[in-house]
Order: structure tokens, then C-alpha cells, then sequence
């Protein structure tokens, strides 16, 4: 028996978060951007972290980044609250709103984020489950807000791992019944701008409203750490109440202000995955055995008719890498395929074609 002292009762079960990374050549199971970011953009930014004063704490409130974001955005500062990635953002909104004696609402399967950091912070998890399509039912959602009055309601819009968008009048019902019962709605874009809309447009400092982004995904600066929120004022007053002081540092905040600088190529890039990713879902249509989920992000889920760890383990061999769902509840026997370059996709498509001609 261990002498040792153990985490709080409530951690003792906690899983870590795993993502299980192999060395081959054909990696799509992260959701990261295939592309680096523009080389001018690390010229800036270097040049920037140059002239920085790194003896000094970096700027508390933000403000250049923000102020830069804001415009980026077409939102005041004030409603911006920035951290080292939208899982920060994620954690200091339920530091701040979540907490023993309160509870969550999370639609299964998604993010795994969401549950985790709820049990982290002490949040009571509401789980509900979801449509065939993988949406969530407006109508399941408003009756458990209302009876069961969560603190926190958790979307996420376009749905990881499913690719799915939520309809604009399941958001704006959902953000009706949370406001009722004096709740938060959180909307976790992180693949926001890979959609046909958003949900920006809605926070107002009337709103109980809150939007989490990143830059790890769309800016391809998954390395940098940066995510954002957007939301109402006085939300972001107590975000930044509850965060750790100078928790973001120069380095990262210049990287913010310079990627802003480089939005047509930020843009271009997201274009030209979108066409992939298009591409990519019509011919794994057509190689057959295959049910592939319409996707409004920047990778795609699609469920194997036999064994999908099985067929997991063949891509492998061939060296391409996916994310394995396939024990996942909800999204059983489901692989998901991050969009890469063209190249890459290539080798997807050809290895899956493959490994199911093989399974037949
Ligand atoms: C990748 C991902 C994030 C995490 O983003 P970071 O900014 O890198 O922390 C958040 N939410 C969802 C849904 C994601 O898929």
C-alpha cells in the first residue's frame, strides 16, 4: 500500500486526456493546420519578441492584442478575454461560473475537454446524448435546462469529433432557456470559421453569451497557445478576476497582434482546406462500406461497417494515422480524419482504400 498522499477524492477516476501520437509519415488525427504559418508572419512576430521588454511582466489586461482582436472582430476589447489556448479559456469559465454545488450540461459525444475540466474544477456533470444526425435536440435541451438548471451549458458548434453544425434556432433557443433559469451558454467555435455561420453575432452584454475560439486550429498557431473568448462585459470582468496574473505571456500575446496582420493568408488557408475536405468526403462516398458525416469543420467522421479498430490498425500500417473513435460511446466504430494537404489526403484516401478492399 502507498503511503503517498492521493489527489481529492474526486480526481482519484479522472482519465488524463489522451491523444496517442505515432511516428509515421501521414498524421491527420489532431485537427491541426497542415499548413505552417506564413513565413512573414515569423519574421514579425520574432522581430517583435526582439524589441520586447522581457525583464517586464507582459501586460496583464492585454490591451494591444486585444484592441487588435476587437477590430479583427468587429467587438469592443471589453468583451474579449484572452488565454494559452481556448482550453484555459474553457477552465477559467468553469473556475469562475462552475465549482462544487453547481452543475453542467454537456451534449455527448463531444469535445472531451468539456467533461474533463468540469470534473476538475468540482462541476456536477449533466450528460445528455444527441440525434442520429449527431445535433442536439432543442427540445431535450430546453426541458433539461429548465428542470435541472445548470450553471453552465456547454455546445460546441462545429462539433468535435462529428464535424456537426448546430442550426442557428437550436443555438438562439438553448440561449433563451439558459436565460431563464440564470444560466451561461458556452458555444465552443473552435472551428468557427471553418462554418456557413456563427454564433458571435449574438453576445451582447445582455446575453448570457459566451464564445470560445482559438488560434490553434484556423491560424495554424497550435504551437503558440492562444485562444480567446468573446462574451459580455461583465463576464469578462470576472474571467479576468479568476486567471492567474501576467498568465499569458509577451511572446504569445505578440503572436496574436502579428497573425491579426495576416489574415488574407489566415483566410486562404481555410478556403482551401474547406475544398479538401469536400473533396475528400465525396470520394470516401464512393469507395463504399463507409458512412461519412457531413463535416463543417476541418476534419471528418465516418463510421466503418466492420471492425473500425481493426482498419484503424491497417491505415496505420500503411503509415497514415487517424483518430481511433471506434470505443468511443456514441460514435462507435467511427474513425475521424483531420484535412491535410492535398499530398496527405491523398495518401489518406489511398491507404483507406485500401484497408477496406482488404477487410471485404
Ligand atoms: C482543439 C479544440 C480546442 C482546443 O484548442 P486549444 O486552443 O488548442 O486549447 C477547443 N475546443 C475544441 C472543440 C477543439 O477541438
Amino acid at each position: 500500500m502507498s503511503a503517498y498522499i492521493e489527489p481529492r477524492e474526486a480526481l482519484r477516476s479522472l482519465d488524463g486526456y489522451h491523444s496517442p501520437q505515432l511516428n509515421v509519415s501521414v498524421r491527420l488525427n489532431t485537427n491541426e493546420s497542415p499548413y505552417a504559418p506564413p513565413e512573414d508572419f515569423v519574421e514579425a512576430w520574432l522581430a517583435a519578441v526582439r524589441g520586447a521588454a522581457l525583464h517586464r511582466y507582459p501586460d496583464r489586461a492585454a490591451k494591444a492584442l486585444r484592441g487588435a482582436l476587437g477590430e479583427h472582430l468587429n467587438q469592443p476589447p471589453e468583451r474579449l478575454f484572452c488565454a494559452n489556448g481556448s482550453n484555459e479559456v474553457l477552465q477559467t469559465i468553469l473556475l469562475t461560473y462552475g465549482g462544487p454545488s453547481r452543475r453542467c450540461l454537456i451534449f455527448e459525444p463531444t469535445y472531451a475537454l468539456h467533461a474533463h475540466v468540469s470534473r476538475i474544477t468540482g462541476t456536477e456533470i449533466i450528460a445528455r446524448g444527441r440525434l442520429d444526425d449527431f445535433t442536439v435536440d432543442p427540445h431535450d435541451a430546453i426541458k433539461t435546462v429548465v428542470e435541472q438548471r445548470p450553471a453552465v451549458t456547454f455546445l460546441c458548434s462545429p462539433n468535435n469529433p462529428t464535424g456537426t453544425l448546430e442550426a442557428r434556432e437550436t443555438v438562439e433557443a438553448i440561449l433563451d432557456a439558459v436565460a431563464r433559469v440564470g444560466g451561461l451558454l458556452v458555444v465552443d467555435e473552435a472551428y468557427g470559421e471553418f462554418a456557413s455561420y456563427n454564433a458571435a453575432a449574438f453576445v451582447s452584454d445582455e446575453t448570457p453569451l459566451v464564445i470560445v475560439r482559438t488560434a490553434s486550429k484556423v491560424w495554424s498557431l497550435a504551437a503558440i497557445r492562444l485562444g480567446y473568448a468573446i462574451g459580455p462585459t461583465w463576464l469578462i470582468d470576472n474571467l479576468y478576476k479568476v486567471v492567474l496574473p501576467y498568465h499569458l505571456s509577451t511572446p504569445t500575446q505578440l503572436a496574436g497582434v502579428a497573425a491579426l496582420q495576416f489574415g488574407d493568408q489566415m483566410d486562404d488557408r481555410v478556403r482551401r482546406l474547406e475544398a479538401e475536405r469536400d473533396r475528400m468526403s465525396a470520394v470516401m462516398r464512393m469507395i463504399g462500406a463507409l458512412t461519412v458525416f457531413p463535416s463543417q469543420a476541418n476534419f471528418i467522421l465516418f463510421r466503418v461497417a466492420g471492425d473500425a479498430h481493426a482498419l484503424w490498425t491497417r491505415m496505420v500500417e500503411r503509415g497514415v494515422l487517424v483518430r481511433d473513435f471506434s470505443s468511443w460511446p456514441g460514435v462507435e466504430q467511427c474513425l475521424r480524419v483531420t484535412v491535410g494537404t492535398p499530398e496527405e489526403n491523398d495518401a489518406f484516401l489511398g491507404a483507406l482504400h485500401e484497408a477496406v478492399r482488404e477487410d471485404m
